[in-house]
Order: C-alpha cells, then sequence, then structure tokens
C-alpha cells in the first residue's frame, strides 16, 4: 500500500514537499510565459552553443522549460520565494509518469467513453482534477515514447508536463488530487491495451481479435447507418498495425480521415495530428508521414469501400 503524500494549500510549500518526495518541478507563470533561456542555450542569440536540453551543462536553472525540473529543494524554496504564486509544473517523462488527460471542453469525456467502449475499463490508478474541469489519470511510463492525441479532449502527456495541485488552472479552480487530496505515486503501469501492438509484451486484456479494418463494404460510414470511425479509432488502428502493415495501415487511416472531413464528421487538423504522432509511435518518420497523409487527399476516390 502506497502511502499519500499531503500536500500543502499554498504553492510554495507544496513545491517543497513535492521535491522532498523526490517529483521534479519547476515554475510555470500564471500565464504560461516560459522562463527566457540564458545566452548560451537562447537559439536567438549568437552565442547560442548547440546542445540538447538533456545535456546542457551552462548551469543557469531556469533554462529549457521543463528541463530545468529538480528535486533539490533548496533551488525549489529559491523559485518559490521568488515567485510565490507560479504554479507547479512537472515533467512527465522524467519522473516515470504518462499521463492521459482528459478535457471535457473540447470533447474528452465523450472520447473517453468511446475509447473505453474499445479497449475496456481503464485500471484505477492516481487521477487529478483539473481545476478546469478536466482529469488526469497518471500511470507508470512504458519505456519509450507515446504518441500525444488520442482523440477530441484526450491527450496523452508523455513528453511533456501537467499541472500539480494546488496550481491554479486557467478557469481560476486549483488543481486538486482526486480522493483524499494526497499526492499518491502511481503504482499502475500504462494499459497494455493503449500501447502500439508491437509492443504489448502481455497480450491486451480483451481477447477478441480486434479485425476493426474491414472488408470492403462491411462498414457503414453515415450517421445512422451503424459504426463510424472517430479520429481515435483511426489512430489506434496505425496504433495497432503490424511492422510490415504500418505505412499501408496510416494510408488507409490517411484516406478514411480526408473522406470524413469533407463529410464534416471530423476535423482534419486533430486527425492529421493525431495520425502524425501515432505514426511515430510505430516508426514512420515524420516525413514519410506527412508525404503519405497528403497523398491520401488527392487520391482518386474509391469510395466503394463504405458501400
Ligand atoms: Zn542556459
Ligand atoms: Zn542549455
Amino acid at each position: 500500500m502506497t502511502v499519500g503524500i499531503r500536500i500543502p494549500a499554498e504553492l510554495p510549500a507544496a513545491a517543497e514537499a513535492y521535491a522532498e518526495a523526490g517529483i521534479k518541478v519547476f515554475r510555470v507563470r500564471r500565464n504560461k510565459t516560459p522562463y527566457a533561456n540564458c545566452v548560451r542555450c537562447d537559439r536567438q542569440s549568437s552565442l547560442y552553443v548547440k546542445h540538447r536540453p538533456e545535456d546542457c551543462q551552462c548551469g543557469v536553472p531556469t533554462c529549457h522549460g521543463f528541463w530545468a525540473a529538480t528535486t533539490d529543494v533548496t533551488l525549489v524554496r529559491r523559485w518559490w520565494a521568488e515567485e510565490p504564486d507560479a504554479n507547479i509544473g512537472a515533467p512527465c517523462k522524467l519522473n516515470g509518469w504518462a499521463v492521459i488527460d482528459i478535457d471535457p471542453r473540447n470533447g474528452g469525456n465523450e472520447s473517453y467513453q468511446a475509447l473505453e467502449k474499445r479497449v475496456g475499463v481503464l485500471p484505477g490508478t492516481t487521477m487529478q482534477l483539473t481545476g478546469g474541469g478536466g482529469l488526469h489519470m497518471l500511470y507508470r511510463s512504458p519505456d519509450f515514447d507515446l504518441p500525444g492525441l488520442l482523440g477530441p479532449g484526450i491527450d496523452f502527456k508523455h513528453n511533456g508536463y501537467i499541472l500539480l495541485a494546488p496550481s491554479v488552472h486557467a478557469s481560476g479552480g486549483r488543481y486538486q488530487w482526486a480522493g483524499s487530496g494526497e499526492y499518491m505515486a502511481p503504482t499502475v503501469a500504462w494499459p497494455a491495451a493503449l500501447l502500439p501492438r508491437k509492443r504489448r509484451q502481455a497480450p491486451p486484456p480483451r481477447a477478441t481479435p480486434r479485425h476493426r479494418f474491414p472488408a470492403q463494404g462491411n462498414r457503414q460510414q453515415r450517421p445512422g447507418g451503424g459504426r463510424m470511425w472517430t479520429v481515435a479509432d483511426l489512430v489506434q488502428h496505425v496504433m495497432d498495425s503490424h511492422d510490415g502493415g504500418r505505412n499501408n495501415a496510416f494510408f488507409f487511416a490517411a484516406c478514411r480521415a480526408h473522406e470524413l472531413a469533407e463529410q464534416n464528421l471530423i476535423d482534419l487538423g486533430e486527425a492529421q495530428m493525431g495520425l502524425l504522432s501515432a505514426a511515430s509511435a510505430v516508426g514512420l518518420t515524420d516525413s514519410e508521414a506527412r508525404a503519405s497523409f497528403d497523398s491520401a487527399s488527392t487520391r482518386p476516390s474509391d469510395r466503394g469501400w463504405v458501400a
């Protein structure tokens, strides 16, 4: 049984409590304006020295956004003494977390329901209420990068950061750990059903083979005519593709995305973003994926498959 950590109500004390618990934190201004990099880390500066953020040697503790996050309690105390109302940011991957971020303002609840319908109920884990009506579900990070977008209103936060309680949401509400309000370190692994198929070690929780790539004429696309592809379905289709089939799977999904967007059933930009991040998760290069996505739009119509 994991012991929870009580989080003080004031931001400076809370930031220290996280650092003491071994959670890397950094300051995030209320208006999200990033802290400027030093001249050696600023790409626009003539004194810029080319380096990756993770290899930075400049010694200035605020450079490179979330890469500055630290468990150094002295430094954390100094940061929040300088700016007591700064929100508390925590990088996900650097803390060993992979986070599902559900934003109901953008259709996240519907996407989440569609997701659970498809892969089953997700395992219970550490959850945070975002202060804006949204929800974070924190899982243990897998050892490779996850794509960024699952569907409208649902993000995977992995190679990024989240704000921690009691940070103040843009809407004015405060972030808060669900339940007792204590922080519990996530102990549940990222759900296998949400991994690209080739990364899944264990079989997915449901044994049903997921042949959701129907023979021609098998799937109705029009409203009222049966099940429709959503952006999340298309993303999952790419993530489920095998090594040899991922180009085809991506192209298939890209064609469906263009068709659905033509009928105003999905947002093309949203689909593109999701599919490109899924493509990178299954090992396609960004340029391959973009070229394929674009060519899908100019492809002569073979709408026959929708019957
Ligand atoms: Zn620097
Ligand atoms: Zn640097």
